[in-house]
């Protein structure tokens, strides 16, 4: 879907990505659509005054639910976020809003979501429960599977990341080049044995 301009006063689609160059500034970005999307005041929205607008503000709206990585008994926060946590939202979608017109669930950190977590998330997000809002906050968009991502409207924050490859994929790149350029075969095809899955043979035969 094409990046959007969005204006709090438009309608939301039902799920956007918001790339930010912080988590918390991804969060505030997702609490300000949440208050719009949830506002019952008139005119431009969030109002920031009526009930909704006010309990989203303070965190308690029972209809915007922020799932993130969970913490550890140490307290420390978990890598990812888990299938578990995804399924449990699936299953709360379904149920109706207890005060707003709709319900938001507001994905911190959504690129920690584990694969299995994203394919899960993907599901819901082909078939969305009606008037449910996911908002999918990241600093690394790209961590994100392509089908997730492409489902959802960006809302890019200044600042954000671009679509340019990650630190990982320009290191894979910059080694790749390295092991081309000394013309050493033998590290070429360990580089693509470890990065790529391809076995020497397969290299060689390549290669001619
Ligand atoms: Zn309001």
């Amino acid at each position: 879907m094409p990046e959007i301009e969005l204006n709090t006063g438009d309608r939301i689609p039902h799920a956007c990505l918001i790339c930010a160059p912080s988590a918390e500034a991804a969060l505030q970005k997702a609490k300000e659509l949440a208050a719009a999307a949830v506002c019952s005041g008139t005119g431009k929205k969030p109002c920031g005054i009526c009930r909704d607008c006010r309990k989203v503000e303070a965190g308690v709206h029972p209809d915007v639910v922020t799932i993130g990585r969970l913490a550890d008994d140490k307290g420390k926060k978990k890598q990812n976020i888990t299938v578990d946590q995804i399924r449990e939202l699936s299953a709360d979608a379904v149920v109706l809003p207890n005060e707003a017109a709709r319900k938001v669930y507001i994905l911190d950190e959504a690129e920690t979501m584990n694969p299995a977590a994203q394919n899960a998330a993907l599901k819901l997000l082909e078939e969305p429960p009606a008037g449910v809002v996911f908002l999918l906050c990241a600093t690394k968009p790209m961590q994100l599977l392509a089908t997730v991502r492409s489902r959802c409207a960006t809302v890019k924050l200044a600042g954000a990341e671009a679509d340019a490859p990650s630190e990982e994929a320009q290191a894979l790149a910059s080694g790749y080049l390295k092991a081309v350029n000394t013309l050493d075969l033998a590290q070429l095809f360990r580089w693509c044995s470890q990065n790529e899955g391809i076995d020497a043979q397969t290299m060689a035969a390549f290669l001619g």
